[in-house]
């Protein structure tokens, strides 16, 4: 009930979102970067199928969930001209369950998880994007491939003929302070050139930025900001 009241109306999700796509164009010029190459993934989690409605009609039609069951409920009821994204960490057995519902993997945290998604894509037959999570900070509250770890695995990952190997996704330790998130995000820009030169693959594609701090990571390279909060306005259950 409560959350009715809360729940930003179609107007105020579309002046949010102008106002997100403004300031992503201005840390895109500020940083000597093409607005055009930086795109915004709308977070939807925790959010019911009328709020992705009302952002859809701002011609948004990139949106990102964190838990399986949420993409199975929302997914069939909306239109299929939209495109999704799965953010959160992802269990082996949920798999095949959102291949073919999620176009784009951001979270894939491990190189068994990689293996398992390559095999079950090639069996249901499609081929997903997928960005490799990377723990810059080597924080331990969080998944993903270790920096190191990522340098000897890359060439397997990039052996799984059922992938698309977009690039890497980072999530930083919460604050207050962008500013703390900008060297997470410089590393994970560089981990990227090193990976790129050795392996001789572009993996031109950086998922990182969220509401606090998306105009630091456009600054430090991000082409993809996943941003829910400063569309939607404060979700009121935990996801992840
Ligand atoms: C929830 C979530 C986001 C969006 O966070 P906001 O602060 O609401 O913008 C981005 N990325 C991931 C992985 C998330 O789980």
């Amino acid at each position: 009930m409560d959350q009715i009241e809360e729940q930003a109306s179609e107007h105020e999700i579309h002046e949010n979102r102008a106002e997100v796509l403004a300031s992503m164009a201005a840390a895109s010029r500020r940083a000597g970067r093409r607005p055009e190459d930086t795109h915004l993934l709308v977070v939807s989690k925790t959010w019911p199928v009328e709020m992705v409605r009302r952002a859809a009609t701002s011609g948004q039609i990139h949106f990102g969930e964190s838990r399986a069951q949420e993409v199975l409920e929302k997914v069939p009821a909306l239109p299929e001209t939209l495109h999704w994204h799965f953010i959160g960490h992802l269990q082996k057995n949920k798999i095949r369950k959102i291949i073919h519902l999620c176009e784009t993997l951001h979270s894939v945290d491990s190189l068994p998880l990689a293996q398992q998604i390559s095999r079950i894509a090639g069996e249901e037959g499609v081929t997903p994007g997928i960005f490799l999570q990377v723990n810059v900070a080597a924080d331990s509250a969080k998944f993903g491939f270790s920096a190191a770890s990522i340098v000897e695995e890359i060439d397997e990952v990039l052996t799984l003929p059922h992938l698309s190997i977009e690039g890497l996704m980072t999530i930083p330790a919460f604050s207050p302070d962008p500013e703390d998130s900008r060297p997470h995000f410089a590393r994970l820009r560089e981990l990227r050139d090193t990976l790129s030169t050795r392996t001789g693959k572009p993996l031109p594609g950086l998922s990182m930025g969220m509401s606090g701090d998306y105009a630091v990571a456009i600054e430090e390279g991000a082409t993809i900001v996943r941003v829910g909060t400063a569309i939607f306005g404060k979700r009121n259950k935990q996801a992840q």
